[in-house]
């Protein structure tokens, strides 16, 4: 029997509703939307039975709802969104409904309280979430392409940059090459450090030249089908230090080390712990300040997480990265990051772009 990806999880979602007693369950959080139903418009709010399955959106996207969510129905909305949502869980005869109390704000949520008064309404976390965690095939074939995007992207600038371009120069060259080469979006805003603005996780771009010399962190990703590629590499422009070389070569070490050791079945937890003992073995204890990784969907970042105090498992399907970093403020920092797919017996590592400490 053939089944089409948004039959195979609404078949997921119902079960969970049945475990939780929901006699419906109700998005509007563009992913989750998008990944039940296909429909990219974003806005809008999806409500699924045990039997039926609508989506209330205006007039913008009648045609693109019809299109790309044929499972669901369409329910036209020309005024207020509250009053179409309540006719609909009436239609469904609805009174336990789940929601998702990290999605919608207070004020959305007291507009529908107060439209359906006699819904029960259930704080849900994380369902379709974690529906989402194990990727089917083609959000796969999707995942590979966005990486291989980004990958070519990064060869592209190992040979492109220069003493004297800025970190701006940069982000706006890797945003160039991917747009050019069948990216729809970037996953996030890139960043280009240069020397001590790399020992800031998330630095911002800024008008900085870039010396030879200098240490650079790049991280970027894009976005391909939907889905998001997320990449790190850290090098020197055209010599490095002995010191930057050993911060280096202990980062990729515990990379190694964790993409060696995660397979399906192991929490976040230890895969953390694998690439954290061999930073902090070697001297670099306070300056791994992130978790090793998170998963990447159609989000850029998404359950699970690989982290110091993370409760998820890597579970076989998941897409995740292995970013370890070491951080020394005032000089610079380091970060090298893959995307995995977590397989029964091990993982599989997606990213190509070469690791090299200087170019
Ligand atoms: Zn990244
Ligand atoms: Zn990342």
């Amino acid at each position: 029997m053939e089944t089409t990806p948004t039959a195979r999880r609404l078949a997921r979602l119902r079960a969970s509703m049945a475990r939780d007693e929901l006699d419906a369950f109700v998005t509007s959080q563009p992913e989750n939307m998008r990944y039940l139903s296909g429909f990219t418009g974003g806005e809008g709010v999806a409500l699924v039975s045990a039997e039926r399955a609508v989506l209330a959106s205006d007039f913008r996207y009648y045609e693109q709802v019809k299109q790309q969510a044929p499972a669901f129905a369409l329910a036209e909305v020309t005024g207020p969104t509250p009053p179409v949502l309540a006719a609909v869980l009436a239609d469904m005869t609805a009174w336990r409904v789940g929601f998702e109390p990290h999605q919608v704000t207070v004020e959305i949520f007291e507009q529908w309280r107060a439209a359906a008064p006699g819904v029960e309404w259930v704080p849900t976390s994380d369902v379709v979430e974690g529906l989402r965690q194990e990727k089917d095939a083609d959000e796969v074939r999707a995942i590979e392409e966005a990486v291989r995007i980004a990958d070519e992207a990064m060869v592209h600038l190992m040979s492109w940059i220069k003493p004297g371009v800025t970190e701006r120069q940069v982000a706006w060259e890797a945003e160039v090459y991917m747009r050019t080469h069948g990216a729809e979006a970037l996953s996030f805003t890139s960043i280009v450090a240069a020397g001590d603005h790399g020992a800031m996780a998330h630095a911002m771009t800024t008008d900085r030249a870039i010396e030879r010399g200098d240490a650079l962190v790049i991280d970027m990703g894009c976005v391909y089908h939907g889905y998001c590629s997320d990449l790190t590499r850290s090098f020197c422009v055209g010599e490095a230090s002995d010191e930057y070389l050993a911060v280096w070569n202990t980062v990729l070490e515990a990379q190694a080390a964790a993409e060696d050791a995660i397979r399906g079945g192991m929490p976040g937890v230890d895969a953390d712990a694998v690439a954290r003992k061999i930073i902090y073995g070697a001297g670099y204890e306070g300056k791994f300040g992130h978790g090793l990784g998170h998963g990447v969907g159609l989000a850029i970042h998404e359950k699970p997480r690989a982290s110091l105090t993370s409760t998820d498992v890597l579970t076989p399907g998941t897409i995740v990265t292995v970013e370890p970093g070491i951080y020394v403020p005032g000089w610079c920092g380091v970060r090298i990051e893959d995307m995995v797919l977590v397989t029964e017996d091990g993982c599989r590592v997606l990213t190509r772009s070469p690791k090299q400490p200087v170019i």
